[in-house]
């Protein structure tokens, strides 16, 4: 059992000097100041205890990519992102051979099968493609694009039963909206991403079941005031959740403010896009088989200009919102509870008696304290 005391991030608001009582992978009770409990083990005084992070789109860290497709990889992930706040994730491929994506479905599967106490919980993988526009491949490697095949899904979802959580497809290609039909039907999250569509394209596709779009404003037909495009429709239709990579470099700050701005509270989503060389010095890495150099932090191809992932952490990416602007609260919200709905999930992504004991606790100046997932200290 694990008690704490800190101003306690709950989805009917804050309670200031509340109490948190871990047990076993749970949350056992919240309670309001002042009320009795037993005695407390960690006192944050004026620190915060939020849920823990959700990340939809990571592709690695601390050296390892999810297409390494081991098992070792997979928890070197988990542990490095667990340890910045990270309690469950998305394993995201590449653009790859078929092969290769198949590759990570079942180190994915053996994972999860395997319930790792190490780090972050995977719940599942998020495809990133190659259903994608070979007009905005970004990092992808376009010579692995292919248009959408609905034999592969079906496969991949009959070989690895709920594993894929999320799927990235260009909508405008053909046989996407078939797709986007199935994946609905199947509670996978369809979201556009490297995506050439028009506006009307993308509206038809949210009537098709489509909810998300991947790193809004990257890959996809910008807002222009007589083609409002791909971002224009995200900005402006409330059934499509907007992902969003709040590093400073992905987005214009301004831009991040739009979002915020724009978005209802509840359909925007931080990610990190976070690649191998996260926590690593810069230098060169690959990022699914592409070059990349990270200088400053910042990963490009290195043969190209294009934006390869980033290096990026969701305390950061929670932090930057909040330098932004955004209460602690409403960074909560972005960090960890709209991933969870996104993702059906009503065990995590929020503190209350009965959900998952992930919790992250933060000095008041937003420094980690402690992590735990699962009831369990990860950091
Ligand atoms: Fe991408």
């Amino acid at each position: 059992m694990t008690v704490i005391r800190g101003n306690i991030v709950t989805p009917d608001g804050v309670l200031e000097g509340g109490i948190v009582r871990l047990e076993g992978a749970r949350i056992a009770e919240v309670l309001e100041a002042g009320a009795p409990a037993a005695s407390v083990e960690l006192d944050l005084g004026d620190g915060w205890v939020l849920p823990g992070f959700v990340d939809m789109h990571c592709h690695g860290g601390s050296g390892c990519d999810f297409m390494d497709a081991t098992g070792e990889a997979l928890a070197t992930i988990a542990e490095f992102h667990g340890r910045h706040g990270t309690t469950s994730m998305l394993a995201t491929t590449m653009t790859a051979p078929k092969a290769a994506i198949d590759a990570v479905l079942r180190a994915a599967s053996d994972y999860i099968a395997a319930a790792s106490p190490r780090g972050a919980r995977l719940l599942g993988v998020h495809l990133e493609g190659p259903f994608i526009s070979p007009k905005w491949p970004g990092a992808q490697n376009p010579d692995f694009i292919v248009p959408p095949r609905l034999d592969w899904l079906r496969e991949w979802t009959e070989a690895y039963p709920s594993v894929v959580k999320q799927l990235t497809l260009a909508p405008e290609t053909e046989g996407a909206i078939e797709m986007i039909r199935e994946l609905a039907r199947l509670g996978i999250v369809a979201a556009a991403g490297h995506t050439d569509a028009t506006y009307d394209e993308l509206v038809r596709a949210a009537d098709a079941g489509l909810s998300q779009a991947v790193h809004t404003f990257n890959a996809m037909t910008p807002l222009h005031h007589r083609k409002p495009g791909v971002a224009g429709a995200v900005l402006t239709d409330p059934r499509i959740a907007a992902e969003a990579i709040a590093d400073g470099v992905h987005l214009h700050p301004a831009v991040v403010k739009l979002l915020t701005q724009t978005k209802t509270a509840d359909n925007l989503i931080l990610i990190t896009d976070a690649i191998s060389a996260a926590g690593l010095e810069d230098g060169p890495y690959s990022l699914g088989g592409q070059e990349v150099t990270v200088k400053d932090g910042v990963a490009r191809l290195t043969h190209g200009d294009s934006l390869a992932g980033s290096t990026l952490t969701m305390i950061d990416a929670f932090r930057f919102v909040v330098r932004l602007g955004l209460s602690v609260p409403e960074a909560s919200r972005l960090a960890s509870a709209n991933a969870a709905k996104q993702l059906r999930r009503d065990d995590i992504g929020a503190i209350r008696p009965g959900a998952a004991a992930d919790v992250v606790l933060l000095t008041a100046d937003l420094d980690i304290v402690r992590v735990y997932r699962d009831g369990a200290a990860i950091a």
